[in-house]
């Protein structure tokens, strides 16, 4: 590692402060930490490992790399409707990484345990001799009985989703240079929605009231959805005219260089999708007020399975590729 720092020196000097609001974490000099859930919640565990070139790129800048990869796995705990805690981190960084590179790193972590009152208690460092890559371990704790599952979606339900969809996806796009035709004020907000994605914490929160089921949405909005529709033993019908487009995007489709189901199929989003009893539609347009925080009704849960993708002329749209495949 150049730099000179050796891995005890980089933990000392650039994770163990990261700790220090979670005694139970020791200041990383045990071999474990101890975390108790609060009273009367139960302990919520999600990890998310990053790679660059693949959920990252090599050139973004050492604090949007941290913040990105603590945001994923914040907003697995938003879809669990759970209260983040803390995480473990794991990182493989390259033999060349400079200890200048490291407290950048250090100090997106820094700036997003505070926005989201985390901390870091433990995990590991490794050298790689491949391209740079993260694991995280997130935790936190929900209410027992309380948190959100994909399993819950009744017939009648509508469906949500939070925020604009797409954006993620044509972020990456611009960010590999698919997009020269933008103008900067969109392309630059198209970017920071790949980069830095918002994770809906409080939103996860507040719908553990009143949800039937929830995600989030990281590998495109149809095929999240069929997660929840297989998982719930339900259809779901989704018109693509609802579907909520930032202003950015919609430029995009204009010009033509996106069509609506490469929004839908693109991923990289970290929005919440979920489904609640039509009775409660004034509830969920409280917390959207409450949170300023756009939630828009994109469908409805039916009898039957997968889910249905319908234009504005109520015909059935075929969609050749659900979504982001893994492996
Ligand atoms: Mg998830």
């Amino acid at each position: 590692m150049s730099g000179e720092a050796s891995e005890f020196e980089i933990i000392r000097r650039y994770l163990a402060p990261l700790s220090a609001n979670e005694p139970g974490a020791f200041s990383l000099t045990d071999d474990a930490a101890i975390i108790k859930p609060s009273n009367g919640c139960d302990l919520v565990i999600a990890k998310d490992a990053l790679v660059a070139g693949v959920h990252f790129l090599k050139n973004d800048r050492p604090e949007d790399i941290a913040r990105k990869i603590l945001r994923v796995n914040l907003s697995d705990m938003a879809a669990m409707g759970a209260r983040p805690v803390g995480y473990l981190l794991a990182t493989f960084w390259p033999k060349d990484i400079t200890t200048g590179w490291i407290e950048r790193f250090a100090l997106g972590l820094a700036d997003d345990q505070k926005r989201y009152d985390i901390s870091l208690v433990g995990g590991d460092t490794v050298k790689s001799d491949n391209d740079m890559a993260f694991s995280v371990t997130m935790f936190g704790d929900v209410r027992q009985g309380t948190q959100l599952r994909r399993n819950g979606a009744g017939v009648g339900d509508i469906v949500y989703v939070s925020g604009t969809i797409g954006d993620g996806y044509l972020g990456l796009k611009s960010s590999l240079g698919a997009l020269p035709q933008l103008n900067a004020i969109t392309r630059d907000y198209l970017e920071k929605r790949y980069c830095l994605p918002e994770p809906r914490i409080e939103l996860g929160q507040r719908l553990t009231a009143y949800a039937t089921s929830c995600l989030d949405v990281s590998d495109g909005l149809l095929a999240d959805l069929s997660h929840i529709s297989e998982q719930s033993g339900i259809h779901i019908d989704i018109f693509l005219k609802q579907i909520p487009v930032s202003d950015a995007a919609q430029q995009v489709l204009g010009d033509g260089m996106a069509n609506e189901t490469d929004l839908i199929t693109g991923g990289d989003d970290y929005e919440l999708a979920f489904t609640a009893p039509r009775s409660q539609s004034h509830r969920i347009q409280e917390i959207a007020s409450d949170l300023d925080l756009q939630l828009t009704a994109i469908g409805q849960v039916k009898e039957g399975e997968a889910v249905g993708l319908i234009d504005e002329n109520g015909t059935r749209v075929e969609v050749s590729k659900p979504g982001w495949v893994h492996f």
